[in-house]
């Protein structure tokens, strides 16, 4: 997996990829947003890591670029501590993940196994595929056994959030913090009901797929045989 990494802070820029080479991904770097834009304009990357305070341009115009030129790669933001704003304006803008400054890089690798896999499952452009299920998560339409259901964008992305995490149980907060933000004030009763819900659309159409509860963690999809 081959990765460009936009970042204006040399020795941060050069620590970062020292461990990104020795956990096998391959690392090129720029070091302001023009350049950084040209290259992720390529197709030689597999994800991109954009850094938002760049000089020349800025790591949301250079997302925002990227998506108009239909560029559909994975992005994560980094955004320094307290952006909040930053954040939101970075998902708005088409981003697929952030990850606040300074962070730990062990979290990126977590992220950016996350992406790989997510890349793996897409079989099309926007389509994430699961046991007996299919969900466009463009259109929101979830598949199965020849039935369809139009989810809302809660379900769309709580469901994608099982699906690229499959495998292991994802805590009520990251939950939260990925379908209504960081700052929100949203509660666990608020999952719990999103949860309810699409349970109740899976049931209808899927034969395999359930959401398993584990308690005191969180959610996991599971496929029954
Ligand atoms: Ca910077």
């Amino acid at each position: 997996m081959k990765i460009l990494y936009v970042e204006d802070e040399i020795y941060m820029a050069k620590a970062v990829a020292q461990v990104l080479k020795k956990n096998n991904y391959s690392v090129d770097l720029a070091h302001d947003g023009e350049s950084g834009l040209i290259l992720a304009t390529s197709d030689v990357y597999d994800i991109v890591i954009l850094d938002i305070m760049l000089p020349k341009l800025d790591g949301i115009s250079v997302l925002k670029e990227m998506r108009n030129k239909n560029i559909t790669k994975p992005v994560i933001l980094l955004t320094a501590k307290g952006e909040v704003e930053d954040k939101v304006r970075g998902l708005d803008s088409g981003a697929d993940d952030y990850l606040a400054k300074p962070f730990q890089t062990e979290e990126l690798m977590a992220r950016l196994r996350a992406l790989g896999r997510r890349k793996e499952l897409v079989a099309t452009n926007d389509t994430l595929i699961y046991g007996d299920i299919e969900l466009n998560y463009n259109s929101l339409d979830l598949f199965a056994n020849g039935h369809n259901f139009h989810l809302t964008l809660k379900e769309s992305q709580l469901l994608e959030l099982l699906i690229i995490n499959k495998g292991r149980a994802i805590s009520t907060q990251t939950i939260i913090e990925k379908l209504w933000g960081w700052d929100s004030d949203a509660e666990d009763s608020h999952v719990q009901v999103q949860i309810a819900f699409l349970r109740k659309k899976l049931s209808i159409i899927s034969k395999k797929v359930k959401i398993k509860t584990i308690r005191g963690v969180g959610y996991m999809i599971l496929e029954s045989e």
